[in-house]
Parts: structure tokens; sequence; C-alpha cells
């Protein structure tokens, strides 16, 4: 027996399918898309039903791969059962894919989910008015608590058995006679869903309007019939709800008998959106989350009172001096109590570091493979295991930022400021993604409709800092530390990617004729506090792509970058006394005039810094390992400010990494992937360029950078507010 969880997104189908399956759950991909596919049996007694997690959906329309792959599955595949899950706390919402479900022929239970939260503000939802209003058995559970689950799969298990057929809110409507012409045709030629296909083609559905197009002409007359020229899909809609609010509104009571009392989501909400405050708070919240991360002055008694730790012992092991500096150690200074995430960062260091000496040791000195091991290989990966723990930190967070529902409301924040310009919050959704990784939020662009935003999204969504490039900007902040704050390093390189991201945007806005948002409707998911096995999970998911990616592509180049660096052109003399005989660095001095002007790039160790950049080309992490092995550290970086800021600029903007280069290609349409190529490489010689100069210009200043990027974002929702306000007039 097969059964299908369908719902919107958010509503708890893939807590409901963890809790029913338990370890039988496997994912795989619908095929041709990448939507996920989870699939499991749940067992009790001798009963064994297989369940599958349908993809989130707000609607059974055609346009987003979620809603075909959901409704393909549901009519061609037949489950035996589907499981309507909703949000119970969102009881009108969710009732409209429900009013689209029911009109196909084929059992469905639903499942009242959330239950707990209901009953916890102390409201009541009459189930025995909805099963007669709905026609179909109602269920309340709670899946995160595990209630009522086995109640409810007794009613599947009885309700599968038995034939269902489809019900549509919409007959005894004005399109009453419309449906019941269409369908009356259909059932004439035996099409089966016939009350569904009926609406579909009336709505004009560009899926069923094709496969089904013998009967177009039907339709077509039949809406002349009808006399004016409607848009039906509109209309459909609109009929949809107003049976929803019309009939369901008296189903639910609430507590203190008038509904216009606020959940404590909405309380939360009225701070959190703020129409002014929004933007600034969720600047607030990334800047706390930067500096619980990469500050070394966790509670600013350095920078307020002037504080400075002199020690050893205590102060050592903080500064992650290791076992031996607890001890005996030399004195060390401490610019205020450390972070977290330094803490981590500065233990990890430690210990990676007392690896690659204990090799160093053993191995007898001057050999080509001590060279490979050491020089090579550990000092590699040393320099990025030893940033693991504070990314891991920086990932924990953000993942704690979106589970909560967080993320979700910053969407819908940047949709209230940047509609004017024409962005969609449906489009920052991808793009938010790419804080963790490009080559998911580029899939993700598959939910957006127009192909040309498709592509202005892919191109965007690298600047919106990945995942690999964190190692790289946590150890440029070590780099930076003595000289500005970590933190503030770190968190002006995520906002300079942001505001460039939706500046681009804007302009690319610009130079379009059609200038059109799509209307974007989002439902924001209560807030729940995070699950820890979930964010659990989430990093043992992110752990295990860094090793895998660690053990094989970043083992190769590190082993590339060592032979290149080690040996010269003729490479059967041996391994070169100097590193600037070798053929990389020949090859980075030929690079070294294309680059000159960008600052980091001047000076004898310029070529490094090219061949860093390079290798991050196969992936983010390797400008770290390249910069490892070649020699560059804290002690030995003699970058000026603007030419460390100018080279973090440079990576950010430049081509992300091979996988995310393939995956824009195959989901960008061809000319959009050209154009997003060139933009790539001129975006990031340009920015890298202007922040250089304008560094060493105006002198600088991080805080001074800080404030004018702040003065810009104030600008532009100034320059929004004053566009709309004359829309408004000109309208
Ligand atoms: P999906 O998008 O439909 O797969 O939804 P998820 O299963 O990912 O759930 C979304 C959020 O709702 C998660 O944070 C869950 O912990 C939470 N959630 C799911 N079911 C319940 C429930 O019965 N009660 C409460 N309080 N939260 C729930
Ligand atoms: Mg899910």
């Amino acid at each position: 027996m097969r059964v299908a969880l369908a719902g919107n997104p958010n509503c708890g189908k893939t807590t409901l399918f963890n809790a029913l399956t338990g370890s039988t759950a496997h994912v795989g991909n619908w095929p041709g898309v990448t939507v996920d596919k989870r699939e499991g049996t749940y067992k009790k007694g001798g009963k064994k039903i297989e369940i599958v997690d349908l993809p989130g959906i707000y609607s059974l329309s055609p346009y987003t791969p979620e809603e075909v792959v959901s409704r393909n599955y549901i009519i061609n595949e037949r489950p035996d059962c589907i499981i309507n899950i909703i949000d119970a706390t969102n009881l009108e919402r969710n009732l409209y894919l429900t009013s689209q479900i029911l009109e196909i022929n084929v059992p469905v239970v639903i499942a009242l989910n959330m239950m707990d939260l209901v009953n916890k503000a102390g409201n009541v939802i009459d189930v025995i008015e909805l099963e007669k209003k709905l026609g179909v058995k109602v269920i309340e559970i709670s899946a995160l608590r595990k209630e009522h689950l086995d109640v409810l799969m007794d009613v599947v298990d009885k309700e599968s058995k038995c034939t269902r057929v489809g019900k549509s809110t919409l007959l005894n409507s004005e399109l009453d006679s419309i449906i019941k012409n269409v369908k009356n045709e259909l059932d004439n030629n035996h099409v089966n869903d016939s009350l569904f296909y009926a609406i579909k083609l009336i709505e004009n559905d560009e899926i069923v309007s094709e496969n089904l197009n013998s009967y177009n002409s039907f339709v077509s007359n039949e809406k002349k019939k009808f006399g004016k020229d409607y848009d039906f899909e509109e209309m459909v809609a609109n009929l949809r709800y107003k049976y929803i609010t019309d009939n369901f509104g008296s189903t639910v009571s609430y507590s203190n008998k008038n509904n216009l009392v606020m959940s404590k989501s909405d309380k939360i909400d009225k701070v959190l959106t703020h129409k002014i405050w929004g933007i600034p708070i969720f600047l607030c919240i990334m800047f706390i989350v930067f500096h619980f991360v990469f500050s070394s002055d966790l509670l600013f008694l350095n920078k307020l009172f002037g504080l400075e730790f002199t020690g050893k012992g205590i102060i050592n092991f903080f500064t992650g001096m290791g076992y031996e500096g607890l001890i005996e150690g030399g004195e060390t200074s401490l610019a205020g109590i450390p972070s977290p995430g330094v803490f981590l960062q500065s233990w990890m260091g430690f210990l990676t570091g007392s690896v690659v000496d204990f090799f160093r040791s053993i191995l007898p000195e001057g050999e080509w493979y001590t060279g490979l091991i050491c020089d090579g290989l550990l000092t590699g990966i040393d320099s990025i295991f030893s940033f693991i723990p504070q990314v891991m930190l920086l990932f924990l967070c953000i993942s704690i930022l979106e589970d909560s529902g967080y993320m979700a409301r910053v969407a819908f924040i940047m949709d209230r400021a940047f509609r004017k310009f024409g962005l969609s919050g449906k489009a920052f959704i991808p793009l938010l993604m790419g804080f963790g990784c490009s080559v998911p939020a580029m899939m993700a662009t598959k939910t957006l409709e127009d192909e040309r935003e498709r592509d202005v999204t892919i191109r965007l969504s690298p600047f919106f800092s990945c995942g690999a490039k964190a190692p790289v900007w946590a150890f440029l902040a070590t780099v930076v530390a003595g000289r500005f704050l970590g933190d503030v390093f770190v968190f002006s390189i995520y906002l300079v990617g942001i505001i460039v991201a939706i500046v681009a945007a804007i302009i690319m806005k610009l130079f379009d004729k059609k200038y059109e948002v799509s209307p974007f409707i989002m439902e924001l998911p209560n807030y729940h506090r995070p699950q820890f096995g979930n964010l659990m999970a989430h990093l043992w998911e992110k752990f295990k792509h860094f090793l895998f990616k660690a053990s094989t592509i970043i083992t190769a180049s590190i082993i590339v970058i060592w032979f290149t660096s080690s040996f010269g052109w003729a490479f059967w003399n041996g391994m070169v006394d100097e590193i600037d005989d070798s053929i990389l660095a020949s090859l980075g001095k030929v690079l070294s005039y294309v680059f000159y002007p960008l600052g980091w790039a001047q000076g004898s160790d310029g070529w490094k810094y090219i061949a860093s950049a390079i290798t991050g080309l196969i992936a983010k992490e390797d400008v770290l390992t390249t910069m490892a092995n070649l020699g560059l550290n804290e002690d030995t970086i003699a970058l000026s400010d603007a030419a460390i800021y100018s080279f973090a600029v440079y990576n950010l903007f430049t081509l992300p990494c091979m996988a995310a280069v393939a995956t824009a290609k195959s989901e960008s349409s061809k000319k959009g992937f050209r154009v997003t190529m060139a933009w790539w490489l001129l975006s990031s010689y340009v920015l890298s360029f202007v922040f250089y100069w304008v560094g060493m210009l105006l002198g600088f200043n991080i805080f001074l950078g800080l404030l004018v990027v702040l003065l810009i974002v104030g600008l532009i929702i100034l320059c929004g507010y004053i566009v709309s306000k004359k829309r408004v007039k000109a309208l």
C-alpha cells in the first residue's frame, strides 16, 4: 500500500515523514528535477505502508517543478491515499491547496498538524464541522511530539481501501454550469479525474491544455457562452479563497473570543519585520553572529575600556598556546576575552599545527617526500582544518536563524524593501541559500518562473558568501585582527557581497524594458524553537561534505601546487632552491601584469596571491591552502589593509568554484550563462580595483567603510521609497 504526504511548505511533512518511517527512509531525486524525493515504510503490527514525502506546494498549478512533481505523482502514480497535512495554526491558508487536492478521485485524509501549538494558545478547532464541510476524515496530530500518529495511520489504512470521487467547492458558484459541461464532455470520452481536468482546462493550465488539446475548442466555446472575457484563472483562485473564508472562518474559535488576538509569532513579527526597523534589526542580528564567531574581544573590554590581558596560564589557554603554554611558555597578551569562534580557532590551530610539527620532527630533512608531506599536504590541510570549528560555529548560527523561521522573514523584509526596484522576495530565497553553498542555491532558482530572473539570480548567488569562502575570510581576519577587528572585517565582506548583489540586480533591471515584479505570496511559518537533532544533522552533512572535498579535490590541488612550486621548468634537475624559480612563480609573474592595478599582486609575493586566487576557481578553500603552501601566513603577509581587502573582494566576486560554474551552466539559458561568466570576471576585477584605490586614497578604515556601506543602504531604501511614491501618484 502506498500513501503520499502532501501539504504546504513548512507544514511539518518531513517531520511527520520521519516520525512515521524512522530508519527506513531514504532520499533520492525526482526524475529530471532536483527536488528531493523521500520514501520510507511505516510498520505497525502486521501493517506495512509505503510513504512518499511530496515536495511542499501552495497549489497544484503548473508553475514550479514542485507543483508539477506533486500533481503528476498524485494523478499518474495513483497512491492509495493522500495524507494532506495542514498547519492548524494557519488553517485557512492551508485549505487553498486542500480544495484542489479534493478535486482528484483519490482517498484523502487530513492530518491537522501542530495541534500542540493550537492547544497551547487555547484555541479550539471544530473538527466535526471541518469533516462535514470537507467530506473527508480529519485527524488532529502533532508530528513533532508524535501524538495521534497511530490513529492517523489506522484511518489512512481504512480509507485507502475505499474509493473516493473528487468534489469541488467551485460547484455551486458562478462556474458551476461551465465546469459541469466540460466535465460531461470529458466523461463522455472516459477521461479519468474529469473534474480536476475540467477545472484545469477552464483555468487554461499550460500542461493540461497541451495534453488534452483536443478539448480546447470545446472549452473556449463554453467560455464564450459565459459572456464576458474573464481571466478564468484568477476567477477560480478568487472563488476558492472566497469559499474558504466564508465557510471555514467559524471552525476555529480563538481563546478569548475575538480572533484579533495575536499569536506569539505575530507579536515577535511586529518587531522583527517592522517596516523601518526590519533591515537594521537584520543587520544587527548578523553582526552579533559575526561578533560571536570572529571577535577577539567578545565583551568589548579592549575597545571600550582599553583593557588588555597579559600573563601566562589561563591567558595562554585562551590564546590557544596549548598544553605547553599553560605550564611554562612565554607571556602572551590578549585583547579582551576571545569569542567562542576565535577560541575554537586558536585551539584547533594549535592542535593541527602540532601534528605538522610532529611529522616534521620524525621525517628526514631535505628529502622531497618530506617536502610533499609536510610543506605540501599537511600544511595545506592544516590551513583549512584549523578554521573548521570556527566555520562550523558560523554554520550553526545560520542554521539556527533558518530553522527558527527568521530567514523566511528576511526574504519577506527584502521583498518589501526592494520590490520597488523590481526585485522579488522569491529570488531572495535562493540567494539566502547561497550563504551555505552556491550549488543548491542555483538549483533552487528553478522555483522562479521567469527565465531572465533565473539567470540574474544565478549570476548573483555567489555574491552571498558561501561556506567554502568562510575559512578564507576567517584566515584573513586573523591577519587583520591586529590592525582592526576581525569580526567587523568578516561582517563587512558578507555585507559588501549582499549590497553589490542588490545594486547589481537593480542595475540589470534598469536595462530591462519589461519592468514588472511577479507577485510574491509567502507564508511566514510560525517561529519554532530549532531542534537540536536537526541542527546537528545539518552540521554533520556540512562536515561530511567538507571531508569529502578535502580528501579529493583539495588534496589533488595541493599536490599540483606543491609540484609546480617546488620544481622549475627543468624539473628533472630536482627541486629548486628558491621558490621564485619555480614553474608556478614564472606563470604567476606573467599574470601579475594583468592584476597589478588591484594592489595585492604587486611586490615580490604578488604572484603567490594570483596563484591562490586561481586555484580558488577549483574549490574556494584552495585559496587558503595555496597561500599556506606558498608560505603566506600571519607573519609573512605584507599587504596593506587596502590590498588585503581588495584581495578578499576579488575572491568574493570572481568565478565561484568549478562545481558552481557547472551548475550555473546547466541551470541558465545559453546567453545568460555567457553574460554571467563575463559578469563574474569583470565585476571582481572592477570592484577589487575600486576597493584598493579608494582604500589607498582615503586611508583605509573599516569603520569608515562600514559607515559608507550603511549610508548606501539607507540611500537605496530612500530612493525606493521616493520611486514608489511617484508610482502611486502616477496611477
Ligand atoms: P515541511 O516543510 O513540510 O517538510 O516541514 P518540516 O517537517 O520541515 O517542519 C517545519 C517546522 O515545523 C520544523 O521546525 C518542525 O520542527 C516544526 N513542526 C513540525 N510539526 C510540528 C508540530 O506538530 N508541532 C510543532 N510545534 N512544530 C512542528
Ligand atoms: Mg520538508
